[in-house]
């Protein structure tokens, strides 16, 4: 199932809004049984925290005895901006609850959701209103919460440990070495925002990230894939493969052109292709047009996000180069 997080920054006239904007985007109650049936199932299916605390102190979010998702939240008549900019969402006490577990949940247990986005995907999406700055570290302090929300989950998954614990600030470390090493990925880092926390042995890193990243698959790997795969080309396909690969390794260079209806194979010959090249320890970078288009490809990543295209192009715009470190090395 993807993951997302996902923040979006509003237009400048949307920045302050009043608790009235918040309502007409955020929810944080369970809706009414009669009159919004369908979204009640989604939201009792999806959007319900816990239960944790006394009731189950074995629940992922429980961190030293206590819910480290701060649930249930306090309920509120209505909904509110505090000084910061910190919007406390309204939960009425309404006497509505939903069971899970033979635990009655209320208001103070609904993780906040867009009643339009829940109808269309009926899925967990967790929505949030941010606070009013551009500042990273605001950003941060407000976020970190929601932005780590998965990463006990996933530690105990990779170490197959599902009574791990992890301290707040470990987490928060987990965290800031994600972001960091996407920043680094896209050449930038935290370095550039004084004021954002940094990860612990921040900065003992000296490779060029960019290179790492693309030469960190197994050669052995890419040499068996390229086998599978090679066992299944068409003739047609072999054609192409072997007139792109033979460039590629004579250094000849050229710009290929395949063309082809969907279906007709086009990201299998890619497929080949990468393997072929990565199996030789070298760096293939596989970039589409469209982020779903590059989800298609191992390593796969839009051209914009690659190049540094922007996604606004005219006839002035230019890419984002790489740092001048990087371009050295590469
Ligand atoms: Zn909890």
């Amino acid at each position: 199932m993807p993951h997302a997080h996902i923040l979006a920054f509003m237009e400048k006239g949307s920045k302050f809004p009043t608790a009235d904007d918040i309502d007409k985007i955020i929810s944080a109650e369970i809706p009414d049984k009669t009159v919004d049936p369908d979204l009640y199932v989604i939201v009792g299916d999806c959007m319900m925290h816990g239960p944790c605390g006394a009731a189950k102190k074995d629940n992922v979010c429980m961190v030293n005895g206590k819910c480290s998702k701060m649930f249930p939240k306090p309920l509120n008549i209505r909904t509110s901006i505090d000084a910061n900019g910190f919007p406390a969402y309204m939960r009425r006490i309404d006497g509505r609850f939903i069971e899970k577990n033979g635990i009655r949940l209320d208001n103070g247990f609904v993780v906040p959701y867009n009643r339009d986005l829940m109808l269309r995907y009926r899925a967990h999406m967790n929505v949030e209103w941010c606070v009013q700055t551009r500042a990273p570290h605001v950003v941060w302090e407000a976020t970190w919460e929601y932005l780590t929300d998965d990463i006990l989950y996933k530690k105990r998954r990779e170490t197959g440990r599902p009574d791990m614990n992890l301290t707040i600030e470990q987490i928060k470390n987990i965290a800031l070495n994600e972001i960091e090493n996407y920043l680094l990925s896209n050449g930038r880092s935290l370095k550039k925002w004084p004021h954002m926390p940094k990860p612990e042995n921040f900065g003992d890193y000296n490779g060029n990230r960019l290179i790492d990243d693309e030469l960190n698959y197994v050669v052995e790997d890419q040499l068996k894939e390229n086998e599978r795969l090679m066992a299944m080309i068409t003739d047609e396909q072999r054609g192409v493969y072997e007139q792109i690969l033979d460039a590629v390794l004579n250094d000849s260079g050229g710009v290929f052109f395949l063309y082809g209806y969907g279906g007709t194979g086009k990201t299998f010959v890619y497929r080949a292709l990468s393997s072929a090249i990565r199996s030789k320890g070298l760096i293939v970078l596989n970039t589409a047009s469209s982020g779903i288009a590059a989800l298609l490809l191992e390593r796969g990543r839009t051209a914009h996000s690659r190049f540094g295209i922007p996604i606004d192009a005219d006839e002035f715009s230019t890419c984002r180069k790489l740092s001048q470190d990087q371009i050295m090395q590469n």
